[in-house]
Order: C-alpha cells, then sequence, then structure tokens
C-alpha cells in the first residue's frame, strides 16, 4: 500500500444538506480518504446547525476561510417559508452563500467541465468559457418606484457639505416607473482585480463586456477602471502569461462568444452575469458538471458545485433506493481546493492528486460509464448508467491504479 499524502495546512470544509451531503461523504470515503491523509477544519453549514448556532457558523466559516486561505463548501438549502415550516426554523436564514460572499467581498466564477461525448449545443465550443459576475449593486440594491402622470422625477445627490445637486430624469406625462441604481469604485476595483488575477490563474484572455457607448458615466466608470488597473497592475504579467485583456460592447460580446471556441474568462456587469451564466450552464450541457469558485480580492478561494442540494434525489435515497446521482461538480470543488492548497503549500503531489481524480472521472465518462443525467446527452454510443456508488468506486478504481 502506497503511503498517503500529508497535508500542511486545513481545508475550510464546509457541509451541507439533502442529496449533496450525501454525495459529499461518498467522495470523500470513495476517493480521497484512501490516497489523502485528509486535514480539514469542519463546519457544519446544514439547515439545523445553521438553525441551532442561530447562523453563526456561516459566518465562522467565512472567516475561517480568511485564515487558511482555501475552503470547499457543499450546497446548502436557501431558506423560504416553506423550508421554515418543513424544519421547523427560528427565522428564514440568509443564504449562506450571500453571507460567505459578503465576508469575502468576492467574485463568483463557473466553468463548465468538459466531458468527451457531452458536446455543448454551441458546436463550435471547444474549449470552456469561465463567466465572472459582478455580484454587487446595479438593479440588485435599486430603489424603485411607479410615478404617475404629471410627475417629474430628479437625482438628488446631497454631498457631505450638504449642497445638492439635482439631475432631472424624466418629466412624465403619463404614468411611468423610475429606478435608482448606484455602484461603488472599490467594490468594481474588486471585481476588477479577482477577474484579471483569475485570467492569470486559469492562463486564459480575459474578455469585459459593458455598454458604456449609452451608459456613458455609468458603465463607462465600470470600463476605466478596468483599463486603468490593467495598464498600472496586470499588463505585463499578462504580456508575460501569453494572455490578453479586451473590452468590447455587450451586443458585441455575445456575438463574439457563439462564435469563439471558448477557452476565455467572461467579466459581466451584475445581471449581465444573471442571464448570461444560466445560457452558459444550459448551452454547455448540465448544471450537473458546472463547477463555481469564489475568489477573493486577497486571493482567498472557496470551491462549490453551482447546483442546488437535488431534494428530489435525496427523497429517493431516504427511501431506500439508489439513485443516479451526478457527483462531478461536488468532485470538482474537492479537487480544485486540494489542488490549489497543495500549490499554496508547495505540496506537488497534492495537487497532482488532484488533476488525477479529474483525469479519471473525466476518463469514466468519456469510456461510457455515467449518471442518469449525463446518459441522456451523452452522444457515445455505448452507456452504462451507474448509480451514484458504482460511478464513484469506478473513478477510485482508476486513480488507485494510478491510470
Ligand atoms: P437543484 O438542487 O440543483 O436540482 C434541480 C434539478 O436539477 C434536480 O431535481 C435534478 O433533476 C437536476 N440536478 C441538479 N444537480 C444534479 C446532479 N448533480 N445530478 C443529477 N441531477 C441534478 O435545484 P433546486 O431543486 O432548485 O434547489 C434545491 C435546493 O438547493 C434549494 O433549497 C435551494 O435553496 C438550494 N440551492 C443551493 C445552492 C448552493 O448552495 N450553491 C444553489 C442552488 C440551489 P431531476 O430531478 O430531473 O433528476
Ligand atoms: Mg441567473
Amino acid at each position: 500500500m502506497k503511503e498517503k499524502i500529508t497535508m500542511k495546512t486545513p481545508l475550510v470544509e464546509m457541509d451541507g444538506d439533502e442529496m449533496t451531503r450525501i454525495i459529499w461523504q461518498k467522495i470523500k470515503e470513495t476517493v480521497i480518504l484512501p490516497f489523502v491523509d485528509l486535514r480539514t477544519e469542519y463546519y457544519d453549514l446544514g439547515i439545523m446547525n445553521r438553525d441551532r448556532t442561530e447562523d453563526r457558523v456561516t459566518v465562522e466559516s467565512a472567516e475561517a476561510t480568511k485564515k487558511y486561505g482555501v475552503a470547499v463548501k457543499c450546497a446548502t438549502i436557501t431558506a423560504n417559508a416553506q423550508r421554515v415550516e418543513e424544519f421547523g426554523l427560528h427565522k428564514m436564514w440568509k443564504s449562506p452563500n450571500a453571507t460567505i460572499r459578503a465576508i469575502l467581498d468576492g467574485t463568483v466564477f463557473r466553468a463548465p467541465i468538459f466531458a468527451k461525448g457531452i458536446t455543448p449545443l454551441v458546436p463550435g465550443w471547444k474549449k470552456p468559457i469561465t463567466i465572472a459576475r459582478h455580484a454587487y449593486g446595479d438593479i440588485y440594491s435599486a430603489a424603485d418606484t411607479r410615478v404617475s402622470a404629471g410627475s417629474r422625477a430628479e437625482l438628488v445627490i446631497t454631498g457631505p457639505d450638504g449642497t445638492e445637486k439635482r439631475i432631472t430624469v424624466k418629466e412624465f406625462s403619463g404614468d411611468g416607473i423610475v429606478m435608482g441604481m448606484h455602484n461603488t469604485d472599490a467594490s468594481i476595483g474588486n471585481f476588477a482585480r479577482a477577474c484579471f488575477s483569475y485570467a492569470l490563474d486559469l492562463g486564459v484572455d480575459l474578455w469585459f463586456s459593458a455598454k458604456d457607448t449609452i451608459s456613458k458615466v455609468y458603465d463607462g466608470n465600470f470600463r476605466r477602471i478596468f483599463q486603468e488597473m490593467y495598464e498600472n497592475e496586470y499588463k505585463a504579467r499578462f504580456e508575460k502569461a501569453g494572455i490578453s485583456y479586451f473590452y468590447t460592447l455587450v451586443d458585441d460580446a455575445v456575438a463574439r462568444v457563439m462564435k469563439s471556441e471558448g477557452g476565455f474568462l467572461w467579466a459581466c456587469k451584475n445581471y449581465d452575469g444573471d442571464v448570461f451564466s444560466d445560457m452558459l450552464a444550459t448551452a454547455f450541457g448540465s448544471l450537473a458538471m458546472m463547477t463555481s469558485v469564489l475568489v477573493s480580492p486577497e486571493g482567498y478561494y472557496e470551491f462549490e458545485a453551482a447546483h442546488g442540494t437535488i431534494p428530489r434525489h435525496y427523497h429517493k435515497y431516504l427511501r431506500g433506493e439508489p439513485t443516479s446521482t451526478n457527483p462531478m461538480a461536488t468532485l470538482f470543488a474537492w479537487t480544485g481546493a486540494l489542488a490549489k492548497r497543495g500549490e499554496l503549500d508547495g505540496i506537488t503531489e497534492l495537487t497532482a492528486f488532484a488533476r488525477r481524480v479529474e483525469k479519471c472521472a473525466l476518463e469514466t465518462i468519456g469510456d461510457g460509464m455515467m449518471t442518469g443525467d449525463l446518459a441522456l446527452i451523452s452522444t457515445l454510443e455505448n452507456k452504462k448508467v451507474m448509480n451514484l456508488d458504482e460511478f464513484l468506486n469506478e473513478i477510485a478504481r482508476r486513480v488507485a491504479e494510478g491510470k
């Protein structure tokens, strides 16, 4: 028996809910623990423990991520009225992802996992397109209201010295609507920094899109902050890495994305990112093949799957029936975190192990062995549908063989 790989710094482990909590345990048992002397600092973000700790556990897990630098998170239930009743919760707790994102002030990058036989709906796409959404401000924290005929809507900005600046938005002759939205230079700057450094991490070009021809001041500000940061801090490193930064109008970006081969990072404003990330996830095949990583401007990383807790499969599991749930996105969250930990601690075997697990998982799918959701979309001729355990066992077998 080969010796297990040892770790230096612990990973921050954020456990979660329902079917993904089951997948979490099985991934650890089957694919990681036999090979790695795993060190983690464990936080149970399951809904009952969040309720018990009045959500302190979520805050503590985010603080731990700041301390250690790398976290891996399981999907969690976001409480809503129905969940409050289902679990008898004390409160409708905030989404853990929103809490963690606010504490780390991070940017979320989503990237599809490419496997043989799972072809994107856009035939030209040969490489993953990673999308970054600026998850702060704009219409998501806007003030809006209905306006009745005969009203005048104005923007009033009161300066620190009390002086007022007034800009007329519209003299309404009929009924209508009005909205005031904002962003901050600090948040845009953090977003830009996360995008530039993640593009360097991935070794891919960075695209940024906005609409500064129409929105000259608002979107123009985004464009300026990106451009200045690029010139002052990243240009030399980008050139050395052989990658480029490219700004274009959002409608031009959409046209180029469709005609591209993929293989770049696309930074989007909040609303664009909300919409385009769903479009890309669908076009790349499956939400179960989409990973997500939160990167803070200081370089802290939190890896997770983009999908939720898959309750339908969980109820089946509770009835004792095997499910054919796809663990790929959660598995790649683990490998992403382990590879990053290895990189930061200078443990090359740990990073190499993580990459080998990914390779074995992709080869398993490429050889026609996959979960039901993938079998439905795979173009391979001979397919074998596996349940969750069989699929993970096959990956572990290949990792052990050193294939
Ligand atoms: P979901 O858990 O992603 O599941 C929706 C459907 O997508 C499933 O029923 C399943 O379809 C399919 N699916 C998703 N992941 C799959 C996988 N790995 N393997 C196979 N099929 C998969 O979304 P939801 O039902 O809207 O949300 C459930 C809970 O998750 C909610 O409480 C929500 O708050 C939470 N959530 C958490 C996160 C997060 O923590 N990041 C993100 C999103 C949602 P079939 O039923 O057709 O097989
Ligand atoms: Mg969306």
